[in-house]
């Protein structure tokens, strides 16, 4: 992890935003601001992402969240929503207009192919690729494509793609590339280095890590950040609140320091699982040695999210595995510091997992701070059942 990078978490870059030494920031929770004469109001409603008019647009606490969020990205700017599908609404509402086309890469976050069914209502068509050698990318590129959509490492089965031969891809034709980091969070990946032009975050997963607040985050260049901005963002709405920033400047405090542990306890379990019987293969970039020059080029670390695939694909023994776990609990979201437990399995869907080349016995497993030889006894003991 990069030094700078681990003191713009602990707030070392915040001097100027906290006053009387205050250790930390102030929660500014106000909903307007009041402006001396209603000339300076007006100059500040003109340019409303520069001045804090009104919390649905800028505020300062948020404000200071997007400041190290950027500079951890390596971006000009950011922008903070009230989800990650704020994040990811904002990002397609802004960057598309009717008869536009989207090729997602990858496996990607499910809601996020949601929208993108939903925006076939106004005119924007999208195709998936699941197959990631040049040619086939290719082949999915039409004169209409406005957005390649890409994950790395992929939602579920956490496979990479060449971020570089991509971002090439596209820039040879003018298509604008978007990336979900939120596995890696920016401190093992930073996609804008790598030339990618837009990096969304949900920020509810490491970078909160408590479980305990809803977020999302853009990073992209001052130009493109703005027409997000007032085409999306301050039309919809998604507006992050000023405590949610907070908690989330609170949750980067420990970032670097969960994530080690996470990472490095998240690997000793897929080595304890790639080796056990009941086990058909772990999904892992640790476990892809075709990818180890990915790995080496693109991630600084590995994260604590990860799958395994049961050498089953009967939902009943996904469902008995699940249940015999104890320190994992069985919830959605992830990245938090208690362990939890998911299947894309939900007894019914088995042909349309097979479809998306998600194999109907996957178990998804969050790392939590528990850690590693709890974890790893844990599983032992759910897998002997
Ligand atoms: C959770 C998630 C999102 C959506 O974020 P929310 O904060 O839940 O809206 C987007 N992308 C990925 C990869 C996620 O896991």
């Amino acid at each position: 992890m990069d030094v700078r990078d681990i003191q713009i978490c602990l707030g070392h870059d915040e001097s100027g935003d906290t006053p009387f030494g205050a250790s930390t920031p102030p929660i500014f929770e106000t909903a307007s601001f009041r402006y001396p004469s209603f000339q300076s109001l007006l100059d500040g409603l003109a340019a409303e992402h520069a001045h804090p008019v009104y919390s649905r647009g800028q505020n300062p606490t948020v404000e200071v969240l997007e400041r190290k969020l950027a500079e951890l990205e390596r971006g000009e700017a950011c922008k903070c929503f009230a989800s990650g599908m704020g994040a990811i609404h904002a990002a397609l509402m802004g960057l598309l207009e009717h008869g536009d086309h989207v090729v997602t890469l990858n496996q990607i976050y499910g809601p996020t192919l949601q929208a993108l069914e939903h925006l076939q209502r106004f005119g924007v068509s999208h195709d998936r690729v699941l197959d990631l050698d040049p040619e086939a990318i290719e082949r999915a590129l039409t004169p209409a494509t406005k957005i390649l959509w890409i994950e790395s490492p992929g939602t579920m089965t956490f496979r990479q793609l060449d971020i570089a031969a991509v971002v090439d891809l596209a820039r040879a034709r003018g298509i604008t590339t978007v990336m979900d980091n939120s596995w890696a969070t920016p401190l093992l990946q930073k996609p804008l280095t790598m030339g990618v032009d837009v990096v969304v975050h949900s920020a509810s997963k490491y970078i909160g890590g408590h479980d305990d607040v809803v977020a999302g985050a853009l990073v992209t260049r001052r130009e493109l950040l703005q027409q997000i901005y007032y085409r999306a963002y301050l039309l919809g709405g998604a507006a992050l609140g000023p405590f949610e920033a907070w908690l989330l400047i609170r949750g980067l405090r420990t970032l670097p320091a969960r994530l080690e542990q996470q990472g490095r306890d998240a690997s000793t379990l897929a080595r304890f699982l790639s080796e056990h019987a009941r086990v058909r293969r772990v999904f892992h970039p640790e476990h892809r040695p075709e990818e180890a020059e990915l790995t080496t080029r693109q991630l600084a670390g590995v994260s604590g999210l990860f799958a395994f695939e049961l050498d089953t694909e009967d939902f009943e023994e996904v469902r008995r595995t699940i249940d015999a776990l104890r320190l994992f609990k069985p919830a959605v979201s992830w990245g938090g510091v208690g362990s939890v437990v998911i299947s894309p399995n939900r007894g019914s869907n088995e042909a349309e997992l097979r479809e998306k080349r998600i194999p109907p016995g996957l178990i998804r497993l969050s790392v939590g701070l528990e850690g590693a030889e709890s974890l790893v006894a844990d599983l032992e003991t759910a897998l002997a059942q």
